[in-house]
């Protein structure tokens, strides 16, 4: 019997796989290799010989080419990648899920585990497309985890689909699952030469139809602040309280290049996580420009900041550390641009109108690519990320396995054309 999409999103959705930022293992945490040794025994039933997981929790199999002795492309068609992520985001809970499938029928969607989570018609408009249709959501006290459990029941349907229409002609299709995304480390230990693809697509978006090529170029800054403690009933004079430093640092953050004041290719600068007391604090930042170079343009803002609080608070010792975090993908996209016209065609072909959107975060894809292996996104049909208003079009993910499925057999025609 055949499973639908729908049918392994709702069993993996229900498997608890938070990453955790602050952990010395990897995988961050444990219980994501219930996930992934889960999607590698549905691998091996599938009949993908060399299905493995590794020591990190990386899982990886190939589909080998179904093409016949003599035809054209049996050499010549490159090996294409597939790859989700199974941990869900450690910004909401992800325990105890309770996906429900609903027919939508218009108007807000009020959900039943906690009746003041409400998925708002004005404030998501993806929904109309959905009226008559069906859609999952959770049950309002947990995200739903279609980030990225959806990508995975995709990628394990498109599969299974190719498997069963031997007619679908695909070349070596390699398949990965990879654990600790939403904490950015994603792709840490990833074996690239091990995965063996020359091209690979995430399945991580979210819009049918939207695909992406462009993400964030991201550093993190960390400024912190070193005081001077003092019981305070005899401080006068002596204590230079960090946080007070901290304070004005934060206040002088730029409100108009804010995540929440700005879209599109906008830059931010973010204001993160702050923690700390008198004697020493921290602020963690997010830096983010689709240019790089623009990168350093946040960093002088930043020192400015700090040189006026600086003199605002000569006892404080105030310093600022910039780290690399992930790097546009189109900078490093290559010059073979059938990887992106066959993820287009693709789209085109499942009946649905593509369309180039620039992602404001970054993918497991942006790292990739960085590394040499090219790897555009494509969408799944979640909605809502990271929270408890999450949703997921059923329509939108049969909509991404008949697009995944396309594009193996696309990269077929393209070589033999
Ligand atoms: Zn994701």
């Amino acid at each position: 019997m055949k499973e639908t999409a729908l049918e392994r999103f709702i069993r993996y959705a229900k498997i608890y796989t938070q990453s955790s930022d602050d952990a010395e293992t990897y995988p961050s945490t444990g219980k994501q290799l219930d996930l992934l040794n889960l999607l590698l025994n549905e691998l091996k039933s599938l009949g993908l010989k060399d299905a493995k997981i590794d020591q990190y929790g990386y899982v990886m199999a190939t589909l080998p080419s179904n093409l016949p002795n003599g035809h054209p492309g049996r050499h010549k068609v490159p090996r294409v990648g597939l790859v989700a992520h199974v941990d869900t985001s450690p910004s909401a809970s992800g325990t105890g899920v309770k996906p429900q499938v609903i027919r939508y029928t218009g108007g807000d969607v009020i959900l039943p585990g906690d009746r003041s989570v409400v998925i708002r018609e004005t404030e998501n408009p993806e929904l109309k497309n959905n009226i008559g249709k069906e859609i999952v959501t959770s049950d309002g006290t947990t995200l739903l985890g279609a980030d990225d459990k959806a990508g995975c029941a995709i990628i394990m349907t498109a599969i299974q689909t190719l498997i069963e229409n031997p007619q679908f002609l695909h070349g070596d299709i390699k398949i990965a699952f990879t654990p600790d995304e939403e904490i950015g480390a994603g792709t840490k230990y990833f074996n690239i030469e091990d995965f063996g693809a020359d091209f690979a697509y995430t399945v991580d978006g979210d819009t049918p139809g939207e695909l992406n090529k462009e993400t964030f170029s991201a550093n993190l800054a960390e400024i912190t602040v070193v005081g001077r403690n003092i019981h305070p009933g005899s401080a006068k004079n002596i204590m230079v309280n960090s946080l007070r430093a901290m304070g004005d640092i934060i206040v002088r953050m730029p409100k108009d290049t804010a995540p929440e004041t700005t879209e599109g290719y906008e830059p931010y600068i973010h204001p993160h996580i702050v923690s700390g007391e008198e004697a020493k604090s921290t602020l963690k930042i997010l830096l983010r420009d689709f240019n790089t170079t623009g990168l350093e343009v946040l960093k002088k803002k930043l020192e400015a900041i700090i040189e006026e609080v600086q003199r605002l608070h000569p006892k404080a010792k105030i310093s600022l550390k910039i780290s690399e975090q992930y790097r546009n993908m189109k900078d490093y996209m290559g010059s073979d641009l059938r990887v992106l016209e066959c993820l287009w065609e693709a789209t085109k072909r499942a009946g649905l109108e593509p369309s180039w959107v620039p992602i404001r975060g970054g993918t497991d894809g942006s790292r990739l690519t960085e590394k040499g292996l090219p790897t555009p996104n494509i969408f799944t049909g979640g909605q809502n990320y990271h929270g408890p208003t999450e949703w997921l079009s059923v329509w939108g993910m049969e909509k991404s396995v008949e697009t995944v499925v396309n594009i193996a057999q696309l990269w077929v025609e393209k070589t033999t054309a």
